[in-house]
């Protein structure tokens, strides 16, 4: 499973092919059962082999052993008291995998499913994602197994403060700055970065993005993942004489990035007819009223059963996999990892998919990019699909340290041309390395590429 044409690489490509599968060999026993971590350098890596094959001195200076172990991870008590005066431990994590280009970046993500697999995996991939925005960020994650579904608002206050409590020991504006990610939004922001400025007497804006418009966020950055995937995924069509224009789309999850695709792609002329949350789905042939969807899950924090209250012709099926079975021309899986398996890659396939396009972070099981890649399906991934969010981060980050607030047509223009650039540079990687098409391939070698040179520079450290 190497995602990369071997018939085409001449003898030379032994040297890259055995530094490969002697660290994936090394990161399998370090890190055992660590199977997020172990998939997401798996994939990384197996595209890598041809680059060590042109660049030698990577393997001499150790690039890839020192780039598969993170910089530093610090795991932490959460202690918090419910709403019944109950104690409440969680535990908290930040990894800082890579700091070669730019200080950590990368978002918290909070939910039951956390540990040091899921953080590692998402810290490993944000290295190349941030790379690839050619923005001087480097590569981290957070979060915490917390469950922020059903608590109350004050409750959801006091945990973010107790993280922060520690977490602000580890983070500052030039060194980590986080951001949100699954089931942390503007309101968790908000409570971590007020604490976080009581406790350390400072106003540094710059040490988390995603904050309130009033408090040095960007315009344009909650709209940025969603919009960044589309504009990223509509240069891939185009490239192969499609667009988004009079076709099916469907999207997994209802969070802030498949509310955003939906939203792109409905402009650009797409049906969007199915939206999902981790119980079930709905599909609405008419297309997807997003009004309905937003007062759902913005402001009633409810479920997507509920649309059918307002939309009462849609259908809603329990069971999230399930949308996979709806046939479409554009799939877009914005949940979480792991969404698309081997049977639902199959399922697509026949169904006639022609573009699967990544909005979640490593959403495609290995075995499932191999399905689609090997059906010669388009197939945008994460790293380079839903890259927008964390560009637009660090634009916030660009008008912090200016102290100015650009326009949400400055911001959007500027998100457009990193998006052109990313898809422009791994489809050439891909090029370079015989691999035409194949932006898995091209977005890794790409974002492997800038890591590798700054971290030749700065010598064994
Ligand atoms: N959580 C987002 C991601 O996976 C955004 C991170 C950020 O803005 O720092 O890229």
């Amino acid at each position: 499973m190497y995602y990369i044409n071997k018939n085409k690489k001449g003898a030379g490509s032994m040297i890259g092919e055995q530094y490969v599968q002697k660290v994936i060999d090394q990161v399998k026993q370090r890190n055992k059962g660590e199977k997020e971590f172990q998939d997401a350098v798996t994939e990384v890596l197996n595209s890598l082999a041809p680059v060590f094959d042109k660049h030698p001195e990577y393997v001499q200076e150790g690039i890839l052993e020192r780039l598969v172990e993170p910089e530093r991870q610090i795991l932490f008590r959460v202690p918090w008291v419910d709403d019944n005066g109950t104690v409440q431990v969680n535990r908290g994590f930040r990894i800082q995998f890579n700091s070669a280009i730019g200080p950590y970046k990368g978002g918290l993500r909070f939910h039951p499913s956390v540990n040091a697999s899921i953080v590692k995996f998402l810290g490993f991939e944000q290295i190349f994602k941030n790379s690839l925005t050619g923005l001087p960020i480097g590569g981290g994650k957070g979060g915490a197994d917390f469950n922020p579904k059903g608590k109350s608002d004050r409750e959801i206050m006091r945990f973010c403060q107790s993280f922060m409590s520690e977490l602000c020991k580890h983070i500052g504006p030039n060194l980590d700055v986080p951001a949100g990610d699954i089931g942390v939004g503007g309101r968790e922001i908000g409570y971590m970065y007020g604490y976080y400025k009581k406790i350390r007497s400072t106003n540094d804006q710059g040490v988390l993005t995603g904050k309130g418009l009033t408090f040095g966020g960007s315009l344009a950055r909650t709209e940025a993942t969603g919009f960044g995937l589309v504009y990223f995924t509509e240069e891939m069509l185009k490239d192969n004489n499609l667009s988004f224009n009079r076709k099916t789309v469907v999207i997994s999850g209802s969070g802030n990035v498949a509310i955003y695709a939906t939203q792109k792609a409905t402009e650009l002329g797409a049906k969007v007819v199915a939206l999902s949350d981790s119980n079930g789905y709905i599909y609405d042939e008419n297309g997807i009223n997003l009004d309905v969807v937003r007062e759902i899950k913005e402001v009633k924090r409810g479920r997507i059963k509920e649309y059918l209250e307002s939309v009462p012709s849609a259908k809603y099926v329990e069971g999230c996999t399930k949308i996979w079975e709806i046939k479409c021309d554009i799939a877009l899986p914005c949940a979480t990892q792991g969404e698309i398996n081997e049977e639902s890659a199959k399922i697509l396939v026949g169904n006639g998919v022609k573009a699967i396009s990544e909005g979640a972070n490593m959403p495609s099981t290995l075995e499932a990019i191999e399905i689609i890649q090997n059906a010669g399906i388009l197939f945008g991934p994460a790293k380079a699909a839903n890259a927008g969010g964390v560009a637009c981060s660090a634009l916030e980050m660009s008008q912090n340290g200016m102290r100015l607030s650009w326009t949400f047509e400055e911001v959007d223009e500027k998100l457009q041309s990193i998006m052109k650039n990313i898809y422009k540079n791994a489809s050439e990687a891909a090029k370079e390395y015989g691999e035409v098409g194949n932006i898995l391939v091209g977005a890794n070698i790409a974002g492997f590429m800038k890591v590798a040179e700054a971290m030749m520079s700065q010598g064994i450290v």
